[in-house]
């Protein structure tokens, strides 16, 4: 018997994926958590039957949330990463030297239990010494944090459920402040062709509070549209001005300093959508 699996990713739009068989499915306390095996992608995490991240092409996402905002920083020491609890982004930080500190903040334990297990290849970073993991809100996390982090990293869900909060202009004024005075900020900021209001509505927020906003995008072929955009947020540095910097990071697939400078290159209705 053949087994698909079907995202819904629009009202009417659905990709859908030849499994091979379901590892786990599970309610926690904030979600349905599920690895499945499919032929295409191997194994994938979903979370309320959402594609969070899948073997075969997480490495695009992951690579693109943490060495852009990384090396556009001039010595980032600690990093903090908000969500992420599949530990694919903190197995990317861990990769630069200078990072003394990386802690994860991930509201659902069972997320990363999952991952554990079920993706050892993404997981495997969360073991480092370097790692702290905290089962926590990353929005209470983020307020009782002043002047912490040299980067924050928003490794959120879609805005919903406990993800809604870590949209916010509110959170991303508490971001401001948990960061040091060269402080950046990057946050996953969904699909400019399916979300144009989601993106231009979250890039105002961080825009509110950043005096350097900057949007890139990569692409992902698990996630809606395949476009993907990221948010990135700076106090003083600009994200284009690595020339020179930093040497390119060892052991990437998708990133290089051409990349990083090409990802902030935006076709014209996506520049209409961060028009100030
Ligand atoms: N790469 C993914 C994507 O864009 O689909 C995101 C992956 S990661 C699994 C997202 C994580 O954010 C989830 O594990 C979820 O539990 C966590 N999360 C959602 N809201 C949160 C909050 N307020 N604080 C901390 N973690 C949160």
């Amino acid at each position: 018997m053949e087994l698909w699996f079907t995202e819904k990713q629009t009202d009417h739009v659905g990709l859908t994926y030849k499994t091979k068989r379901i590892l786990l499915a599970k309610r926690s306390q904030y979600q349905e958590v599920a690895i499945i095996e499919t032929e295409q992608f191997d194994r994938m995490l979903l979370l309320d039957r959402v594609v969070q991240t899948t073997i075969s092409d997480e490495f695009v996402y992951h690579e693109m949330i943490a060495h852009v905002p990384l090396n556009s920083h001039p010595n980032p020491r600690r990093v903090a990463v908000i969500g992420g609890g599949d530990g694919g982004t903190i197995r990317e930080i861990i990769k630069h030297d200078c990072v003394e500190k990386a802690v994860l903040v991930e509201i659902d334990e069972q997320v990363i239990r999952a991952s554990r297990q079920y993706l050892p290849e993404i997981s495997s970073g969360l073991d480092d010494e370097r790692v702290e993991v905290l089962i926590t809100d990353g929005i209470a996390h983020i307020q009782e944090s002043k002047d912490t982090y040299d980067v924050i990293i928003i490794d959120s869900t879609d805005p919903v459920g406990p993800a809604v909060g870590l949209f916010t202009e509110e959170f991303y004024g508490d971001v401001y402040e948990a960061l040091t005075d060269e402080g950046i900020m990057v946050a996953q900021t969904e699909s400019p062709y399916y979300e144009p209001e989601l993106v231009q509505r979250t890039f105002s927020r961080v825009n509110a509070n950043f005096p350097i906003t900057k949007l890139y995008l990569a692409f992902i072929p698990t996630y809606p549209s395949g476009m993907w955009s990221f948010t990135i947020g700076s106090k003083q540095h600009d994200p284009l001005a690595i020339d020179g910097k930093k040497p390119e990071p060892i052991e990437t697939r998708y990133y290089t300093h051409d990349v990083h400078k090409a990802a902030f290159c935006l076709p014209r209705f996506v520049q209409k959508l961060v028009k100030p």
